[in-house]
């Protein structure tokens, strides 16, 4: 692969705020930005040099985007594995297309993982209703139904209680593939976030500790309250499943902490995202690189930046109408408030997000 120098073209394909607070990482260290998306209102589009909207199905747009890349990579893990591999032909996409393949179906990631010898939930592939009695009579109740792929914040899952629940729940599937997990009585969500770059170097920050409210990221506060070996023990699962997938770029692995009746901690992977992630964006103002650059980073195989943390950090999402204390955040000389430029406030929209800078810690 030819060196990649301020002033070549990185190649987003996905055009949220995940991808807008990349590119403007990467404009701050001088290269230009080629966004790719397929809706008008990305918010993106706003901060990119070039943009394309097409749908992530047209063969030309994308050979016309890869054309005039020097770089790509990837903001969401739904843009769809034929359009990733098409634009890997054509040009360097970090992270590949493997790693996208599998981390978007839940089953194939769940059997990679369970094949690295890391604890998840119980599961089983259920595509019908005889495979979600058999797949119920295998891991037992409470569990969760999931889509195998297109599945966020809750989106496409179904609790099943008992066995009365089990008609309500496939079909909340909609004939898509799922797949069934044990329910696992967690104490708190963490989550570990890493960049790892093509010569294997690889920097993980503190542990981040989530809060959701209704399926949504509401609150991460770093350091996550967990014991120094359980901290050790995630960074080295994320370092692991990284390696695993010959991984560049940022990434995050969400995690269940789970405390026996001696208080013993144990760790239970949910999900990988490979992306940067949302329990990250505190690093923005909170730790020495955050990981926008550090994704950037890693994907131009620049040398990784410190992950240090300044302190105490609470980073708050600002769902709906929650954007409308944005004056008020302004104001709190602890706060730092990004936007997203989104035009419409809905319920449920992640609309920005604060950050709170606590103090030592
Ligand atoms: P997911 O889309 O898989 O990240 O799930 C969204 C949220 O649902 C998680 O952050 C958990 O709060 C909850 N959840 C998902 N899977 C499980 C599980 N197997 N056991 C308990 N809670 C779960």
């Amino acid at each position: 692969m030819k060196a990649i120098a301020p002033g070549a073209t990185l190649g987003i394909l996905g055009g949220g705020q995940l991808g807008r607070m990349i590119a403007s990482a990467a404009a701050r260290l001088g290269l230009k930005v080629h966004v790719f998306n397929d809706t008008p209102a990305s918010p993106a589009f706003a901060l990119a040099d070039v943009t394309t909207c097409a749908p992530f199905t047209d063969e030309a747009a994308l050979t016309a985007f890869a054309g005039s890349v020097d770089i790509a990579t990837y903001e969401f893990e739904n843009v769809p594995r034929e359009a990733a591999a098409l634009v890997a032909g054509l040009v360097p996409l970090r992270p590949g297309v493997g790693a996208l393949a599998t981390t978007q179906d839940r089953l194939a990631e769940k059997r990679f993982v369970a094949d690295l010898g890391i604890t998840t939930a119980p599961f089983r592939p259920v595509d019908d209703a005889a495979g979600l009695d058999a797949a119920l009579a295998a891991i037992g109740m409470p569990a969760i139904l999931k889509t195998r792929r297109f599945g966020y914040d809750g989106k496409g899952q179904a609790a099943i209680r008992s066995a009365d629940d089990a008609p309500t729940a496939l079909a909340a599937m909609k004939g898509a593939p799922a797949i069934l997990e044990g329910f696992v009585d967690f104490a708190c969500e963490l989550s570990v976030v890493a960049a790892r770059s093509a010569d294997g170097s690889f920097a993980a920050y503190d542990i981040c500790e989530n809060t959701h409210e209704d399926h949504i990221l509401a609150l991460t506060r770093v350091p996550a309250a967990v014991s120094a070996e359980t901290a050790q023990r995630a960074r080295e699962i994320a370092h692991a499943i990284a390696d695993a997938l010959d991984y560049v770029g940022v990434f995050a692995v969400e995690l269940f902490l789970t405390r026996d009746a001696s208080g013993a901690e144990a760790l239970v992977v949910n999900e990988i995202a490979p992306r940067v992630h949302n329990s990250g964006h505190w690093t923005d103002h909170g730790a020495q690189t955050s990981q926008f650059e550090q994704h950037v980073r890693a994907v131009c195989g620049w040398p990784l930046g410190p992950a240090g943390r300044h302190g105490v950090v609470e980073m708050r999402n600002l769902i709906g109408d929650a954007v409308r204390d944005w004056q008020a955040h302004l104001a709190d000389p602890a706060a730092y408030l990004t936007l997203y430029g989104k035009d419409e406030t809905r319920p449920g929209r992640k609309m920005g997000h604060v950050t709170f800078l606590r103090g030592k810690g």
